[in-house]
This record gives C-alpha cells, structure tokens and sequence, in this order.
C-alpha cells in the first residue's frame, strides 16, 4: 500500500490497537480500493471501531445486545455447510458454531466468517450481537464484526473453563451452558413424548435448594432418586422453555446421591427447601429475568380487558374470535374464563394470568354462573364490569411463574388466596412505609378505614 497512507494507518493504531489482524487495515484498504479518500475512510473507521464500545463478560449476555466486545476461549468449534435459499446465485456458505468461555460462563457462538483461531485459542470479539435461537442466547459474529486472536490471554486454560459452573437454582440464567448443582427433588413424574420420531420416557419435575426452584426434564433413567431425594447434577445443560431456565439432564449429565453425612452440611433440608414460598415484593421478581414457582400479594390494581368468558379452540387450545381459530379456521368454541390482572404491592406491579380454576375462586363465581350473567345481560362487557367492579382494590396472593417480556412481569399464577390474616401486619408496613411523621401516620388510618384496601 501506497507510503502515503502510513500517517492515516499510524493514526487508526494509535486510536484502535492492532490493525493487521482486526482486520481494520484490511478494511481501510478496501475503502481505497472504492476510491474513498484516505482521510474520509479513516474518519469513517474511527467513527465505525472507535465508538464507545461496551466491553462484556459472558454473564452479562442477554438477548438482543448489539456492538459489545468480547473476550473467550473457544471451547468447541464446528463448521457445516448452509444450502443457499431456492434460485439464489450463490453456492453453499459455510457457518461455523461453537461454544465460547470466560471465567463467568459459556455461550454458544455461530459465526459466517472463519475465525482467526482454534479450539483452546482465546480470541476478541468487536462489535459483536446477541440473538435467541432454539430459545437460549447465541453470540453472533457476523459481516460487521472484528475477530482477532489474542496469544497472551490471562483466561484459565480449557481445562478450567470447560467444566461446569457450580450454581445456586437462583442464578442459573439464559446464558448458562452447563452447570453442577446441589439439589433435592421436589417433584418427580414420568411421562412417554414422542422425540425425533420415537417414543422415548422422560422424567420431569422440579429441583430445589434453598435459594429457589427450577424444573428439570431427565432423558435417562435415574435409578435410586425421588422425590425427597437430594442429588448432585455434575454438567447438566440449561435450556430455556417459555422464558423460563430449565435443568436438563442428559447422557453426558452425571447424577449421583448426596450422602447423608455431606447432605447436613447442605444450607436447605427436603423439609425446608418443600416448604411454601412466602411472599415476596414485586420489585425483587422484577430484578430478575424469571422466576420459577414464587409467591406475591399486593393490590388488584385493574383487570385488563380480555378477561372474562373467552372461547377457544377444542384443537389447539387458542384463544377464539367469532369462532374462528387463527390455524383450524371454523370451529366449534369451547368456553373458558379467565382473568387477567394488575398486581400492585407499592414496590412494583405486574400482569397476573389467573386461568379459570383460579379465576373462580377470586371471582366467588363459577364459569356456569357468569354464563348465566352474559346471558341475561345485553351488554356484552356484562361479565368484564361485574369482574372490574368485584375485584379492582382487593387484596390477593398469588403463587407461581414470572418472566419479564416487553411489557413488564408478566405472571402466572398457580394458586391464589385472599391473605385475610396480615391485615394488620400491612397496616403497620404501610405506615412504616408512609414515615415516622405523625400527620401523615394518621392519614395514613384513615385512607386505610375508607377502603383502600378493604377486604370486604
Ligand atoms: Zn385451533
């Protein structure tokens, strides 16, 4: 390249480090080879590589990231060729997927361009994006993305990072690969699914310990475990099943009992870790983005439309308009009920789904007798208003399944109750919450007396 350039190149070191195996010389040259002017094409890569960019750890992956940097040793590394789209003009692509680790975890990778380095190499990764795929987190190299192998990475070498992350249930997220864990079954069922054309029997259920719970699926036999069984889970994988982590259990995954003398020294027993969940603040299940089998209680805030009488589909399930199913087309509907709610306990609120077993119970009516008032009513929000009117300011508990999605916590309950015993705990919390001041304790009183979160 032409003697001119050397100042521009010197330029895009200084501000970028390594411009030969980044990549970024490479790219100044091609911008020449365009006829860009020298000092545009390096205005335009400074602009480009040398932005604020935010350099991540694997444990900070989530969906949908994009231009982060990153640094990991690849762990595995495979190559397969992608049929081109019928009629395209161009032969096969090759994509190259694998697993990438630091010290904080593991992520799978799939890259279109050929990586600079190999098993055990440890490479760095400029703007670079996250995507889900087959519902777990994927790091994605793609045209705009710098690859450069670094050779004196102080990473722990393959034989560290390759084994499992020991983990708590509770911190066990999207981005994990695999893990070990201490865990006692909860509960243990088997059922017979049909897996790639055969029908194979799987164990589900749900582990504990004494920071929360998770489901596992097992495609193996698990002899001798139970429920109340406590066991040690050494490289089980994690998937991700509707926004939720699960612990999976495969042929590789070792699964041994733990000792009793080894299980006393365990922070959880089967008796606590099987105990209810208690309640906790919507805020904390907000910090997180799911949590497996917890409880809330706060005020119904406001019942969102859509709840009520539904029809649904007797096929799939879906929810019905007019009696016409988004993928079976005219059918005959099935009627449901269900509620969906705005829980709101003053730290943070979220969408409850209560399906209709629950939805009953809130409601004090059963599905025939909201029929009977859809029925006899010419309004056809007849059931909806009845259902605002009923439950908008009551109190309630609720147990089961958060995710966060676009739109907030979005929950659904398992169980649910109306927690008339605490009354008087709330009302203490609540001026605790209100402050010291005396004024403001005794509004504090009489907002409560006046309804606020009467429980009649
Ligand atoms: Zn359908």
């Amino acid at each position: 390249m032409d003697e001119k350039f050397a100042p521009h190149l010197e330029e895009l070191t200084r501000a970028l480090g390594d411009i030969e195996n980044t990549g970024i010389r490479a790219e100044f040259e091609k911008l020449i080879a365009f006829r860009v002017p020298p000092d545009v094409a390096k205005e335009s890569i400074l602009r480009k590589f040398g932005g604020k960019r935010k350099v991540l750890k694997i444990k900070d992956l989530s969906a949908n990231l994009k231009n982060f940097e990153l640094t990991g040793r690849i762990l595995d590394l495979g190559e397969k060729s992608i049929r081109p789209p019928e009629g395209g003009k161009e032969g096969p692509s090759r994509l190259y997927t694998g697993v990438l680790a630091d010290e904080t975890g593991s992520v799978l990778f799939s890259s279109w361009k050929e990586l600079p380095g190999s098993i055990g190499d440890v490479i760095n990764i400029k703007n670079a994006y996250t995507r889900i795929w087959q519902n777990r987190i994927r790091l994605s190299i793609g045209e705009q993305t710098l690859v450069s192998k670094v050779s004196d990475s102080a990473l722990p070498p393959i034989s560290e990072l390759s084994g499992s992350q020991a983990k708590k249930l509770i911190e066990i997220g999207a981005a994990d690969f695999s893990i070990d864990i201490v865990a006692c079954v909860l509960q243990l069922s088997h059922r017979e699914v049909l897996a790639k054309g055969r029908q194979s029997r799987v164990i589900s259920g749900v582990l504990a310990d004494e920071t929360g719970r998770l489901p596992f699926t097992a495609w193996i036999e698990l002899p001798g475990i139970d429920i109340g069984s406590i066991i040690r889970i050494e490289g089980a994988q994690v998937r991700m099943f509707r926004g939720m982590p699960s612990v999976n259990v495969l042929s590789s995954t070792k699964v041994s009992s733990v000792e009793p003398e080894d299980a006393a020294k365990l922070a959880f027993t089967f008796e606590s870790a099987a105990r209810d969940p208690v309640p906790i603040r919507i805020e904390k299940i907000g910090s997180r983005e799911s949590m497996f089998d917890v409880a809330a209680a706060g005020n119904v805030v406001s019942v969102r439309p859509g709840s009520g009488i539904i029809s649904r589909c007797p096929e799939c399930g879906r929810v019905i308009q007019r009696g016409n199913c988004r993928v079976h087309g005219k059918v005959e509907g099935i009627r449901d009920m269900r509620i969906k709610a705005i829980l709101d306990d003053g730290t943070g609120s979220m969408s409850v789904m209560f399906p209709r077993e629950l939805a009953e119970i809130i409601y004090g009516k059963t599905l025939e007798e909201a029929e009977q008032l859809m029925f006899s009513d010419v309004s056809k929000d007849a059931v909806y208003e009845d259902l605002r009117r009923f439950l908008t300011g009551r109190y309630l508990a609720v147990r089961g399944n958060a995710s966060k999605g676009e739109y907030g916590i979005s929950f659904v309950a398992e169980k649910a109750w109306v927690p008339e015993d605490d009354l008087a705990v709330r009302v203490v919390e609540l001026l605790r919450r209100l402050g010291p001041d005396e004024e403001n304790g005794h509004d504090a009183c009489s907002e409560i007396s006046n309804g606020g979160i009467n429980l009649a």
